[in-house]
Parts: structure tokens; C-alpha cells; sequence
């Protein structure tokens, strides 16, 4: 039994004894329970067996407590002298607009619970608890309506469960709306807070899987490339490896290799190099001492079924198009068109929300294309990705199945382009979003938010110029009036742009993501280089010669040591150079010289990393949003790298960045779902929102997370204590952890294409 804390700046112990019997919760099945004295407040919570993960918040941690404001609404949450507080910035319109709230519990049918908190507020206001469902149709199976102010007040419910089982049932205080009387900003605040069910047979809290010591790439090894583990240890001496078959016979041994103090895990490690064992098989293990590995592969084809899984990402998040069997894999992944009367039809949905974007979506679609013209042009396994190799519908039309998939965005993005006789002619509109953010828990059929078209932006139009040129070389052989399209689109495009250089979109994110962009000299580059590419025109060439982004190849992008990202995309163009016919020979080796030159530069950052993470920590010691991108980008010039010169220390490097991303990282976390034996589980996405509501299917294999961000911006994270997290501990796989565990397309993008360029070397 614990006691209630004397928390001495809020005297809370003389004002639990006078709670009003007039506080105490009414509603369905509910008994008004006096809290009249403290002796009683302290019994009621040891007698039954509390849901609650979080009830007194004295180790400063809430997860998975939680807020959540839709907007109007703001605010934000914080822990106050052991206390959990909401301040509301905007109480908004509704009084669930502006909530606190716990999930993950289950409320079972028959089972007679009791609720019991304390509340305070910065201001008198009311406040609406309930128990009841997490989704649609809200049903509740307790709630009441309390008063609350300066002093502390214990408040005491009781409900019998009168419905069927709930699984995903929610604790949740409504602030918002007409229940705010308080001006805004006010704070709201809880504390030993308990919903306790005598009943209940099992464990309140899930036990978190311990992370093994020794970190391997969860899935596999390539049996003659570099095979690498870290090992954490205070031990600053070499120590003896053994690597396990699946039957527990030692295969090889070794000794370790001492690294020290890791500086983006801040765990002290060695290095476990088994690069020697070749042979393939299932199920080893490595060992040092007592320590033990998760299980994994050496085989040629770790990486055949990602390759392919990582594409199905684009089908299963197309707009317009009914999502079915047999292509969608599982039935419960099926799903009716959405957004069918948008002003431009399909395209990916870009990331967790219903938002479809040109900036993202151009280089998203680049990175498909490029997977294309790489394997294309070197001599790779382009026919990995011809017709029937994707589960699409597009799968016996005669065109490679990759490109049928990239058309589905091509398409959309040239619906974006201004006609004709209107004003901007030639320009592309920005985006396509919600009016307002929806639920977690919204199938794209279900969105019932307007829809809004934004105005055009000259990133926008070169994002369309430089995609369509690259269609028009791509598909010249294989749909000559669809390259003519793309071709004329890409020029129109151009030329608008250098008419309107300067329309940039606004920042503000309500109801998607900004995706702005005031620099556009490196769009401007890339743009120009693809069209140099494709039609080989003078005024295309003069103009990447002219810039002052000819002379390098960028390792700047972004925040971190990295080459290209969404908003930096001069690189994009000097890739395509590098790659694709049309270009002369001089050019294009020096690009590539160039390009190997970057990929040194990432190897030599790789070498600083305990986890052989081919990332620098930024200049200020942090990873940023969407840090596992960057690793991903970073692979594919390590990956071109390896092309180029076949020096096999390129792909060794890109290796061990996909070791990274599949387990051999500081939480032996596997980034990607359905992958190694702690997968990703619960991305940031409204339609495969099971964790949210389980009425929503999980996500299907070969989604990539984001991963570690130092920022820690949204409630949940900031809720699971991550505030002041060494970069590589920035992370929380749960789904309303959207600044840690948002996918995108410009993330699984990159790791369709390093997927396939590992699985076609492995099998070499
Ligand atoms: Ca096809």
C-alpha cells in the first residue's frame, strides 16, 4: 500500500479531508462514495488492483498518460510537483477538443470498479472524466461532471461494467469547450489517480521485453559482407566472442574489440566482428559471457522480402483506389477508396495523415524512379521489379510493376499543375490536405474533413518539373505518349518557375504538414539537371553550369551530415546525372567521384558510432526528425559509392547502417514492422491504428519509422520520460508518438531502394 505524498506547496493532506460529497462522480451505475476522511481516501486504492500505468507520476514519468487537443484547442502537458498538469493554451470547441487521457487497459463486462483522483486546477473550471471506448462510437461506460479549483480535492467513482469486454478502453478527462470556465492559459492537474478492479486477473502493465546486451541485426546477415555487433559492457577490456548454430554448437570465436563511450547512445560498448563466418543458416546466436543475442540469419536473401514489402508501403497508402484482395495481403488491410472527389485524384497519402503533398511526394517518387535507372543502367536486377513482382492491380499489364507504382504519384502530381488559361499557368499547387487534423483511428473512406487545395509554390513546381523530366526518360520506351505528357509538364513547369521564383508556402501546420521551403536554388538545380538529362537542351545545361551547386556534392543536407532530403535536392539531380545516359562522360565522372567522395565522408562518421550508425549526432549533439531517413539516404550514396568504384567498403558501410535499422541499436529495436524479433509495432498512421483502437488494423510489414528525434515534440513522448534522451534513446514505439514514430514515403522510398540494392549484391 502506498500513502498519499504530503506535497508541503500544496497542504493537499488537510484538503483531502474536506472533499464535498457534492464532488463525488455521478453517472451511469456510478455510487456517490465519501472521501471524508484520509484514512479512507488511502484504503479504497489498496483494495482492488489498479489499471493505471502511471498513478502518481513521482519518478517524473506519465506514459502512457497523455494529451490530446484538436484544434482550435492547444496546449501542452507537464509533471509539477509530482503532479500531471494540462495547460490550456485554446480550450477549442468541444469538451473533448482539449483532454488527458490514459489507454491501454481493458474494462471487462460484469467487473465493478472504483476511480479515484486527485484534481486541482489554476483556476475554478469543470472537467468531465469518463471510462469508455478509445474510438467510435464513444460509448461510456462511467463518466461525471466536476467542479475543480486551487485546492487539491480527492474525488471518488464507482461503476459495474454493464457492456461487453473492452480491450482498448480509455481514461480520459475532457477540459475543452463549454467545461473550460477558466481563462486561458489555465493548468489542470491530477495526481494519485487509480481505477482499480478487484477482479481483474491480469498484470496492469505489460512487462517491457528486456534488450539484450549483445545487438545484432535482428534479421540477418549477408554471409560474405561485413557482419558486425555491439556489444554493451563497463568491461574495457577485449573480451571472448562465440557465435552459436541453431542447435547451440560454437561455430567461431573471436575476441572483442573495445570502442568506449558511445556518444549517441551513451552506452559504453565494444565491437563483435564475425565478418570471417560465412557459411549460411538459420537461428544463430552470439554470445559473450552470459550475454546473448536475439537470433538471426546468415543468409543470401535477408533482404529479398523487404525489398518487396518495402514498396507494398506506396500501394497500401494509395488515395482514390480501392485498397483489396488479394494485393493488400491480409483482409483486414482492405479498406474502400478515400478522398475519391479530390481536385486531384491519387497519389500516396503522405505519411500518418490523409495529406498528399508535392514537395515529399516529388522526392519520394525520385527515390522510386532512381531505384529504376540505377538498376537499369548498371546492369541490376531490374527484373526483381518487372511485371507480376508487386502485388498491385497493375501486376499483368506488361509494364515493370515498380513504375506502375511510381505512375499512380506521377499521375497525381501532374493533376496538381495549373491549366492553361488560368492564372500561375504551369505552376502546382503546394499540397491537398484535411481542413483540421482527424483522429488516430480514420480510415481515408471516413475522413469526412474538407478538403483544401493550396495555392501553388514555385518548390512545388520544380519538384513537378524535375519528376515529369525523369517520367519522360523513363517511360520513353514503354508509354510514349505518357513520356510526352511528362515531358511537356517538366517544361511548362520550368518555365513558370523562373517566372515566379519566389512563391514559397506558408509554414503554418493545421491539418497537415508545412512542408515549406523559402530555399529554392537547390530545386531550381534539380530541376534543371533532370531536364538536362531528358531532353539534353542547352538552356538546361547552361543553367546547372552556372550554379554555384555544380561545383560539390553536398554532405550539409538537413541538420545532419547527410546528402539530400526533402527540402535540400540539388544532390537528386547530380545523382540522376551521375546515373543516367545523356550525359557526357567527363561530367559524369566527375560527379561520381564526387559523390564517392561524400560516401568517405559518411564512412568516417560511421566510425566514430559505438552502433556503426552511419550518422553524425548534429553539430549540437542531437538527432533530428526522421533521424532514421538520413541513416537511409546516407546508405544510398554509400550504395552508389559501391557502384561506382565495386570497393566493397562501401557496402560493407550501407550494411551496418541496415543493422542499425534492424536491432543493433541501443534498444535493440528493429525500425521496421514485421521485422526482427522486436519490430516496429505501432507507427504514427490513422488507418493501421490498432494500438489506438482495435477496430483498425496493424501495420503490414516493411514500414520504416522515423525513429530517434531529440526534440521529443508530441505529448506522448515527452509523457514516457524521453525529455534530456542521449539521440539514440529518442524513441517510443507507440502510435500517438508522432515526433518519434511517423512513417512517410520519403522514408520507406529510401528503404525500398537500399533494400533492393542489398538483395541483389547478396546474392552475388
Ligand atoms: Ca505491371
Amino acid at each position: 500500500m502506498r500513502s498519499f505524498r504530503v506535497a508541503g506547496a500544496m497542504g493537499a493532506l488537510v484538503l483531502l479531508s474536506s472533499v464535498l460529497p457534492g464532488c463525488i462522480a455521478r453517472g451511469q451505475g456510478t455510487q456517490a462514495e465519501s472521501a471524508g476522511s484520509k484514512s479512507s481516501g488511502a484504503e479504497i486504492g489498496t483494495r482492488g488492483n489498479n489499471l493505471l500505468k502511471a498513478s502518481s507520476f513521482d519518478d517524473g514519468k506519465s506514459v502512457p498518460w497523455t494529451t490530446s487537443f484538436t484544434a482550435p484547442a492547444s496546449g501542452s502537458s507537464r509533471i509539477e510537483k509530482g503532479a500531471l498538469c494540462a495547460r490550456v493554451e485554446n480550450a477549442g470547441q468541444n469538451p473533448w477538443d482539449a483532454q488527458l487521457r490514459h489507454r491501454e487497459m481493458t474494462i471487462q463486462k460484469g467487473h465493478t470498479y472504483t476511480v479515484q483522483f486527485k484534481a486541482y486546477a489554476s483556476a475554478p473550471t469543470t472537467v468531465r472524466p469518463k471510462v469508455g471506448m478509445s474510438g467510435p462510437p464513444y460509448a461510456e461506460y462511467w463518466s461525471a461532471t466536476i467542479d475543480v479549483g486551487p485546492e487539491p480535492r480527492l474525488y471518488v467513482g464507482k461503476f459495474t461494467m454493464g457492456q461487453s469486454d473492452d480491450a482498448t478502453a480509455e481514461l480520459a478527462f475532457h477540459i475543452g469547450g463549454a467545461l473550460a470556465k477558466a481563462d486561458v492559459p489555465f493548468d489542470f492537474c491530477i495526481d494519485d489517480i487509480r481505477l482499480d478492479d478487484p477482479e481483474f486477473s491480469g498484470t496492469a502493465s505489460k512487462a517491457v521485453a528486456g534488450v539484450p546486451n549483445v545487438l545484432v541485426n535482428q534479421v540477418g546477415y549477408l554471409p560474405r559482407a561485413a557482419k558486425v555487433a555491439t556489444l554493451k559492457t563497463p568491461s574495457k577490456e577485449p573480451m571472448e566472442w562465440q557465435l552459436a548454430e541453431a542447435g547451440g554448437a560454437v561455430v567461431a570465436t573471436g575476441k572483442t574489440t573495445p570502442f568506449g563511450l558511445d556518444a549517441a547512445s551513451g552506452d559504453n560498448v565494444q565491437l563483435v566482428d564475425f565478418s570471417s563466418f560465412d557459411k549460411p543458416g538459420r537461428g544463430f546466436t552470439l554470445r559473450v559471457g552470459n550475454e546473448s543475442s536475439h537470433p538471426f540469419d546468415i543468409a543470401p536473401d535477408v533482404y529479398h522480402r523487404l525489398k518487396y514489402d518495402a514498396l507494398a508501403y506506396f500501394y497500401h497508402n494509395r488515395s482514390g483506389i480501392e485498397i483489396k484482395m488479394p494485393f493488400a495481403g491480409d483482409e483486414k488491410l482492405t479498406r474502400p477508396a478515400g478522398h475519391p472527389n479530390d481536385r486531384a485524384l491519387g497519389g500516396w497519402y503522405d505519411a500518418g495523415d490523409h495529406g498528399k503533398y508535392v514537395v515529399n511526394g516529388g522526392i519520394s517518387l525520385w527515390t522510386m524512379l532512381n531505384q529504376y535507372e540505377r538498376a537499369r543502367y548498371s546492369g541490376g536486377a531490374l527484373a526483381d521489379f518487372g511485371d507480376g513482382k508487386l502485388a498491385i492491380p497493375e501486376r499483368s499489364n506488361g509494364v515493370p510493376d515498380i513504375l506502375d507504382e511510381a505512375r499512380w504519384q506521377m499521375e497525381f502530381m501532374l493533376r496538381m499543375q495549373v491549366p492553361e488559361g488560368e492564372s500561375l499557368a504551369g505552376m502546382v499547387h503546394h499540397k491537398l490536405h484535411d481542413e483540421s487534423w482527424t483522429a488516430l483511428g480514420t480510415a481515408p473512406h471516413e475522413d469526412r474533413q474538407k478538403r483544401v487545395l493550396f495555392a501553388p509554390s514555385t518548390a512545388a513546381t520544380l519538384n513537378l518539373s524535375a519528376t515529369a523530366a525523369q517520367c519522360a526518360r523513363v517511360w520513353k520506351t514503354i508509354d510514349g505518349a505518357f513520356a510526352q505528357r511528362c515531358s511537356k509538364a517538366a517544361e511548362r513547369a520550368w518555365a513558370a518557375a523562373r517566372k515566379n521564383p519566389k512563391l514559397f508556402a506558408p509554414a503554418a501546420i493545421n491539418g497537415g504538414g508545412a512542408y515549406d521551403d523559402n530555399n529554392v536554388a537547390d530545386d531550381f538545380y534539380w530541376a534543371a539537371a533532370e531536364l538536362f538529362v531528358t531532353t539534353g537542351k542547352a538552356e538546361y545545361r547552361e543553367f546547372v553550369e552556372r550554379s554555384a551547386l555544380d561545383k560539390r556534392f553536398p554532405t550539409e543536407a538537413g541538420g545532419h551530415v547527410s546528402s539530400f532530403n526533402w527540402g535540400t535536392t540539388d544532390a537528386l539531380g547530380m545523382i540522376s546525372m551521375a546515373i543516367a545516359p545523356g550525359v557526357d562522360k567527363a561530367r559524369a565522372d566527375a560527379i561520381r567521384k564526387r559523390i564517392v567522395g561524400a560516401a568517405d565522408v559518411f564512412i568516417k562518421a560511421q566510425q566514430k558510432e559505438g552502433y556503426r550508425t552511419p550518422l553524425q549526432r548534429t553539430p549540437d549533439g542531437k538527432y533530428i526528425w526522421g533521424s532514421n531517413s538520413f541513416v537511409l539516404n546516407n546508405m544510398i550514396v554509400l550504395g552508389l559509392a559501391h557502384e561506382f568504384t565495386k570497393d566493397e567498403r562501401y557496402l560493407d558501410a550501407m550494411i551496418m547502417g541496415m543493422d542499425y535499422l534492424l536491432g543493433r541499436n541501443p534498444l535493440g529495436q528493429s525500425y521496421v514492422s514485421g521485422y526482427g524479433e522486436k519490430p516496429l509495432e505501432n507507427p504514427h498512421h490513422r488507418f493501421w491504428a490498432f494500438q489506438a483502437n482495435a477496430r483498425y488494423p496493424k501495420a503490414p510489414a516493411g514500414v520504416v519509422s522515423g525513429g530517434p528525434n531529440s526534440s521529443v515534440d508530441d505529448p506522448y513522448a515527452k509523457a514516457a520520460g524521453l525529455k534530456g534522451c542521449k539521440p539514440q534513446k529518442c524513441f517510443v514505439d507507440h502510435i500517438e508518438a508522432w515526433s518519434v514514430n511517423e512513417i512517410t514515403i520519403n522514408w520507406n522510398a529510401p528503404l525500398a531502394w537500399v533494400a533492393a540494392y542489398l538483395d541483389e549484391k547478396g546474392n552475388k
